[in-house]
């Protein structure tokens, strides 16, 4: 049994983050525990063609590294995303506290000893005062409504699950979905296979992405961190003056999204009957806008074919559509998504009274603030429930959560407290404003994502701006927290 003052689990970019953010502060007593053998999160997970961020380089990083990476693309592609990731662990000299291959599978308050009893997979125990999440929201694969993929005759994989011995060259490919995962493959992956059939189910709206490569003086100029930082700020700024873009209702910001989508389409498909198929009948925003400008051209290769007839079974030969027509392929690629509603996976977190998270959240997982939970003295979550986020970088949202646990943590101290668990009534409180301002937001609309649940309880996504959520998390509460001290932990 190990003890720590702090046990995180994950070791993507939320938390890395947190981590160096302890280290900066002097803290030593943590540890990261990480179920892959490697660092990177999402960052490593995905290796499918064409994997990249569709935020500018300048504003997916932490703003407090003093050595900004030097981006070399406006847009960065996983391989450069996940070699800073790997060069941020080894400036902060992370790798001393992170354990790989230490898979969570539960996680329990011990009440007597106010301390979180953290077991793995290979039966081992990590004692931990403070336990931070950063799981992440998209790392369980869903084929969620796919029927007999296991009779499949040829190979088939998730895109986040990516078979680089499966050579695509020559052959009938499928994708099924037409998501922000499948809009990167489609275009990388069309020029080499011998036909394409893309299964949608339902349209996405497009904006350009412009992407091009830093030139030698741009990189140059940006290696001072001061001039990226400006950048950065600049491309912020940008980004929340789309929140608008959001909404439910008409405005400029929603207008001009409608407007550029629709030129690109017109631009980029001039068959009428394919751009019909194209357009979504959702308002812009339900679902995630997609940051892309090669995917419609990919979708014009004679070798490429839109299906939208909806997939009834797979067969051993190909996919069945509903209207009866076998497609006959001998590779399938599920671009089908993430499982992100219940937050949870496999894992198991028990807080005060024997209390399961499971059950607490059974009809909808909410936070306070995205961060705590009512029952679970000492939890943080990063990047939990309703932090996604429409029109700007998550890092902003982490960036304001590792504050906060940094103000919970001298809290703590200064009140000489063994944990702090926030109250069901500031929970409650928070949830409902949460919920009702959500209503007037895009997410509410009417089509299915990954953002919400059947019945609509928005589960995923931040209800306005950035900035408004940094002012939210700007100061640590106590009034809204129990404190537990050593007699009553
Ligand atoms: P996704 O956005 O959830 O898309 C899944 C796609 O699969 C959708 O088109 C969905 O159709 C379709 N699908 C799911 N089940 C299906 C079924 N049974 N039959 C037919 N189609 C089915 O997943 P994703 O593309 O992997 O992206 C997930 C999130 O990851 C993104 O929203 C984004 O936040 C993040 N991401 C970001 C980037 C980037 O930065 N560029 C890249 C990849 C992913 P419906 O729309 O009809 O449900």
């Amino acid at each position: 049994m190990t003890e720590y003052t702090i046990a995180i689990l994950g070791a993507g970019i939320g938390g890395l983050g947190m981590a160096a953010k302890l280290k900066k502060e002097g803290k030593s007593s943590f540890v990261v525990l990480e179920k892959a053998d490697a660092v990177g999160g999402t960052w490593r997970e995905n290796t499918y063609p064409g994997a990249a961020c569709d935020v500018q380089s300048h504003l997916y990083w932490y703003s407090f590294d003093d050595q900004q990476p030097d981006w070399t693309r406006l847009y960065a592609q996983q391989p450069e995303i996940r070699q800073n990731v790997e060069s941020f662990v080894e400036r902060y000299d992370l790798a001393p506290h992170i354990r790989l291959n230490a898979e969570v599978n539960r996680a329990e308050w011990d009440h007597e000893r106010g301390r979180w009893l953290i077991g793995t997979t290979a039966g081992e125990q990590i004692v931990a005062e403070v336990f931070v999440g950063a799981w992440g929201q998209l790392n369980r694969p869903s084929f969620k409504g796919i029927e007999g993929r296991e009779s499949f005759r040829g190979a088939s994989f998730h895109s986040a699950q990516w078979r680089h011995d499966v050579d695509l060259a020559g052959k009938r490919v499928a994708v099924v979905g037409n998501g922000a995962s499948a809009v990167q493959i489609v275009p990388q992956i069309a020029g080499d296979v011998a036909s394409l059939t893309v299964f949608q189910r339902s349209a996405n709206y497009h904006v350009p992405r412009m992407d091009r490569a830093y030139d030698q003086d741009e990189r140059q100029l940006y290696r001072g961190a001061a001039r990226l930082l400006e950048s950065r700020e600049a491309f912020f700024a940008e980004h929340e003056s789309w929140v608008g873009a959001m909404k439910l209702d008409a405005n400029p910001v929603l207008d001009e999204f409608y407007r550029i989508a629709r030129e690109l389409l017109e631009t980029q498909v001039p068959d009428a009957e394919l751009r019909e198929k194209l357009w979504p009948d959702y308002p812009l925003g339900c679902k995630r806008v997609l940051v892309a400008d090669d995917y419609y051209p990919a979708l014009m290769r004679d070798n490429v074919e839109l299906v939208t007839e909806r997939i009834a079974e797979v067969v051993p030969e190909g996919l069945r559509t509903r209207d009866g027509a076998v497609h006959e392929l001998d590779v399938v690629i599920y671009a089908t998504g993430f499982e992100t509603l219940s937050f949870l996976g496999d894992l198991e977190i028990t807080g005060r009274d024997g209390r399961s998270l499971r059950d607490v959240w059974h009809d909808g997982a909410r936070a306070y603030l995205g961060t705590t939970v009512s029952g679970f003295p000492n939890l943080f979550l990063l990047y939990g429930p309703n932090t996604n986020l429409g029109h700007n970088s998550i890092i902003l949202m982490l960036e304001c959560q590792y504050d906060y646990v940094l103000q919970a943590l001298r809290t703590r101290a200064e009140t000489s407290a063994v944990a702090l668990d926030v109250r069901r009534e500031a929970m409650h409180r928070f949830n409902d404003r949460l919920q009702e301002t959500l209503r007037g937001t895009a997410f509410a609309g009417g089509c299915t994502s990954w953002y919400k649940t059947a019945d609509g309880h928005i589960t995923n996504n931040w209800s306005g701006s950035v900035g408004e959520y940094q002012e939210a998390m700007r100061t640590f509460r106590l009034d809204d927290y129990e404190v537990l001290q050593p007699a009553t932990a």
